[in-house]
C-alpha cells in the first residue's frame, strides 16, 4: 500500500468531477492546503461548515471534501472577524485540508445529478441542460514486454468509460529499436550499440482533461528515461455532460405516490408539491439543490415533473401555467445523497491505486430547515 499526498487525491478528484465542467462563476478545487501533505483519512461532507471541520479535525482526518465550495466571494483578509475567516484559520490550525467540488460534481457522470436520479428510480437518463461535450485524444505509448501489466494497470485508470465499459485499450506486439548515446542512463542496451527490444504498442482513449496526470503516472511507472509516446487529436465526439437530469420512471404512477416515495427516498423531512396529485408522472427531470433555472428546459424536454429545491412562490405559479408538477424537496435532502456516493466512489478510486488512505462520511450535518 502506498501512502496518499493531497496532490494524489486532487489528481483523484480531478477525474471524478473534471474542473472544466464547473460553471464559471464556481470556485472549484483545492482551497486550503499543501500539495505535498499526506493524507492518510479523509472526510466527505456537503458543507464546509463548524460541524464538519469540528468533525473532521476531531476524527483525525487530514483533508475535508466538500460539496459547497469553502471560499466562494474572494477574501480580503482571513481574521477572526466573520465566519470564513474563522473556519480557514481552524482548518490550517487543525491541520486539514479542505478540497471542494460544486457545479463539476453536479455536471459529472455519477455525480449529484446521477445519484439523486438513481435514488429516485429513473432510468433511459440524460442531461436536462447540455454544457459540452468531451474533448477525447488517444494515447499511444510503446512499453517494454517486461513491464506491460504494471505500466498498463497504472494508464487504465485514466481512460474514459465506453458506454457501460471501462479499461478499455488496445496493444500489438513489436519491435522497437534505439541507440543509447553518451550521456544517456539506458534502462537497457549499451552506448553507442543499436538495441533491439520487445515491446507492446498501447493505445487508449483519455478524457483531454486526464492527459497531464496520464503523463504523469507514465513517466512515473514507465521504466525508459524517455518514454516514447504519441499524443493524437481525434473528431470523435465524447460524452454529453451537462446539468439536469430526465428520465423515465419504470412505470406511470400518481403524483401523490411519486411525491411519498421522493420523500422517502432521500430521506427528507417533508416535501412541498405544485401542482395535481392525483395526476399521472413517468417522464421525470430532476436537479439537485437550486435548479429552477432549469425549469423550462424540463418543460421543453416534455418533462411532466420536475424534482429540485429551493422553489420560490412565484416559480411555482409559473409552473402552474406551464402544466408542469413540481416537487420540492429541498437542497439539504436533494444533495445530501453526495456524501455516500463521493465517499464511496474515492474509495473504490484509492484502492485501485493502492493507496491506504481512509474515507469517513460526516454524520453531523442536518437540513437548516425544519418542519414543524
Ligand atoms: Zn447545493
Amino acid at each position: 500500500m502506498n501512502r496518499a499526498k493531497l496532490s494524489d487525491i486532487v489528481g483523484i478528484i480531478n477525474k471524478i468531477a473534471p474542473p472544466a465542467l464547473a460553471e464559471e462563476w464556481d470556485n472549484v478545487g483545492l482551497q486550503v492546503g499543501d500539495t505535498s501533505a499526506e493524507i492518510g483519512r479523509i472526510m466527505v461532507a456537503l458543507d464546509p461548515g463548524l460541524p464538519a471541520i469540528d468533525a473532521a479535525i476531531q476524527s483525525s482526518c487530514q483533508l475535508l471534501l466538500s460539496h459547497h465550495p469553502f471560499i466562494f466571494k474572494p477574501l480580503k483578509r482571513i481574521t477572526s472577524g466573520d465566519e470564513t475567516g474563522r473556519l480557514i484559520q481552524k482548518s490550517i490550525r487543525g491541520g486539514l485540508a479542505v478540497l471542494s467540488l460544486h457545479t463539476n460534481y453536479d455536471t459529472a457522470a455519477n455525480g449529484v445529478n446521477d445519484l439523486l436520479a438513481r435514488a429516485l428510480g429513473l432510468e433511459k437518463l440524460s442531461p436536462l441542460r447540455i454544457v459540452k461535450r468531451e474533448e477525447l485524444l488517444k494515447l499511444v505509448v510503446y512499453i517494454p514486454e517486461t513491464h506491460l501489466d504494471a505500466v498498463m494497470a497504472e494508464l487504465l485508470q485514466y481512460g474514459v468509460m465506453q458506454g457501460h465499459y471501462d479499461e478499455c485499450s488496445f496493444r500489438a506486439a513489436g519491435i522497437g529499436t534505439f541507440r543509447p548515446l553518451d550521456g544517456a542512463a539506458p534502462f537497457i542496451g549499451t552506448s553507442g550499440k543499436r538495441e533491439s527490444v520487445a515491446e507492446s504498442r498501447f493505445e487508449i482513449l483519455l478524457p483531454k482533461t486526464g492527459l497531464q496526470p496520464a503523463l504523469k503516472a507514465l513517466y512515473k511507472v514507465h521504466p525508459y528515461d524517455e518514454p516514447a509516446f504519441d499524443i493524437v487529436p481525434l473528431l470523435n465526439e465524447g460524452e454529453l455532460a451537462g446539468i439536469g437530469r430526465i428520465g423515465l420512471l419504470p412505470a406511470p404512477v400518481a403524483v401523490r405516490e411519486f411525491a411519498v416515495q421522493v420523500k422517502q427516498r432521500l430521506s427528507a423531512a417533508s416535501v412541498r408539491v405544485v401542482g395535481d396529485l392525483d395526476r399521472q408522472t413517468a417522464k421525470v427531470a430532476l436537479c439537485g439543490g437550486s435548479g429552477m433555472s432549469l425549469l423550462h428546459e424540463a418543460v421543453r424536454a416534455g418533462a411532466d415533473t420536475f424534482v429540485t429545491g429551493d422553489i420560490k412562490y412565484h416559480e411555482a405559479r409559473e409552473a402552474e401555467a406551464l402544466g408542469i408538477t413540481l416537487i420540492d424537496a429541498g437542497h439539504f435532502a436533494t444533495e445530501q445523497l453526495m456524501v455516500a456516493g463521493l465517499a464511496t466512489r474515492l474509495g473504490l478510486e484509492l484502492k485501485k491505486r493502492k493507496f491506504d488512505a481512509e474515507v469517513l462520511q460526516c454524520s453531523l450535518e442536518t437540513d437548516p430547515f425544519v418542519t414543524l
